[in-house]
Parts: structure tokens; C-alpha cells; sequence
């Protein structure tokens, strides 16, 4: 029997760090649904049409890491505004919560949208000056050259349009457990998420 467990949140809440560990543990398959959009995103800015890129997606294309790039970000939200192309991009995602023994999707309308049924649902949140501040260590550690306001930037425009948009918008389901992680090490942020996951499957 399928388990899906369904973690939402905005940019660099921890919800990448929380999806791999709790993966890893429970022998889950993990999906970063952020990357679906990301290469979308990619293939738009070398020319393409967003919703025929959606449409034609291949899982190769994830395995690309020119995607975790500030630019790609930006864009990624500007193409998950189209109706069409979260459209194009649902079947892979609902095959993909039922594979096997269980699958870690992790996104933004996860819990709301695509996995409305999943057995666990999880809300990552983190102050914006915190989640920043993350994002910015992670990108210089790369050897990128940015500052801190310009992350902090970035990652408000990208909340605001994730947030307010029309189709599937940011927001936590009725039924998920909230995870603040402004304050928790990533150790206590992947043993809580693991807490909460083992109750749940009994
Ligand atoms: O998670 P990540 O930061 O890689 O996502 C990039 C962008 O893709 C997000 O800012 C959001 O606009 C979009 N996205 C989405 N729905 C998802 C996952 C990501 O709209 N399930």
C-alpha cells in the first residue's frame, strides 16, 4: 500500500533538507516538484513556449544543476502562475505520490492541490530573513557572487507571487501539521518531521 507524505512551504523553508532525510529514512522515493518548474523555467529561457515545454517534459531534464540558479528561481515562479502548465505537470506528480512503498513529494500546492488525500501533510515555514539567509550561505558556499539583499529580495518577490497567484496558490492545507523551522537546527527540524510521520503511519 501507497504512503504519501505531502511537505509544503516557501523558498528555503527547509523543506528540500527535511524531504531527502525522512526519504532516506522511511525508504520513500522524494520528489522536489520545485525542480518540475525550475526546468520549465530553463527550457523558457533558452526560447521555448512554457506550456509545450511542460507538456514535453522529460525527468532528464530535473537532473540539470544550471536549474538551482536565482535566475531559474525568478522564472520558475513567472511560469507556475499559467494554469496550463501546472496542468501539464500534474499526472507526473499524482503517478509519482503512488509509486511503491511510499513517496516524499515536496512543493507548494502538494497537500492542497495535487495529493489532496495524502496520508501525511506537513507546512515548512521559516521567518523571511531567516529563509534568506539560508538561501544566501547556500549560494556563496557555491561560490556565487550575491548579497544578502539581493536573496532577501528574491525571496519576497518569489513568496508574494507564489502566494497571490489565481491557480494553486501557497497556503497551507486545512489539515497540515505547521513545522516553523525559524528557530530549530536541521537536526530538530528532520527529527520533528520524523515524529510527526511515525505517529501518523502507526
Ligand atoms: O521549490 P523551488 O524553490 O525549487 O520552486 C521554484 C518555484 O516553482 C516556486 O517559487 C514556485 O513558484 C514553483 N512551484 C510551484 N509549485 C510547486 C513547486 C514549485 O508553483 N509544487
Amino acid at each position: 500500500m501507497s504512503f504519501t507524505v505531502a511537505i509544503d512551504g516557501p523558498a528555503a523553508a527547509g523543506k528540500g533538507t527535511i524531504s531527502k532525510a525522512v526519504a532516506a529514512l522511511f525508504g520513500f522515493a522524494h520528489l522536489d516538484t520545485g525542480l518540475l518548474y525550475r526546468a520549465v523555467a530553463a527550457k523558457v529561457l533558452a526560447g521555448a513556449d512554457p506550456v509545450d515545454a511542460a507538456r514535453t517534459l522529460d525527468p532528464i531534464d530535473l537532473e540539470n544543476d544550471a536549474l538551482r540558479t536565482p535566475a531559474v528561481a525568478q522564472a520558475a515562479s513567472e511560469v507556475a502562475v499559467m494554469p496550463e502548465v501546472r496542468l501539464a505537470l500534474e499526472a507526473f506528480q499524482r503517478d509519482f505520490a503512488r509509486r511503491g512503498a511510499g513517496a516524499v513529494l515536496d512543493g507548494r500546492d502538494i497537500g492542497t492541490v495535487i495529493c489532496p488525500d495524502a496520508e501525511v501533510k506537513l507546512f515548512v515555514t521559516a521567518s523571511s530573513a531567516c529563509r534568506a539567509q539560508r538561501r544566501f550561505q547556500e549560494l556563496t558556499s557555491k561560490g556565487m557572487e550575491i548579497t544578502f539583499e539581493t536573496v532577501l529580495a528574491d525571496v519576497k518577490a518569489r513568496d508574494d507571487r507564489d502566494r497571490n497567484r489565481a491557480t494553486a496558490p501557497l497556503v497551507p492545507a486545512g489539515d497540515a501539521v505547521m513545522l516553523d523551522t525559524s528557530d530549530l537546527s536541521i537536526d530538530a527540524a528532520v527529527a520533528r518531521a520524523i515524529e510527526i510521520i511515525a505517529a501518523k503511519r502507526g
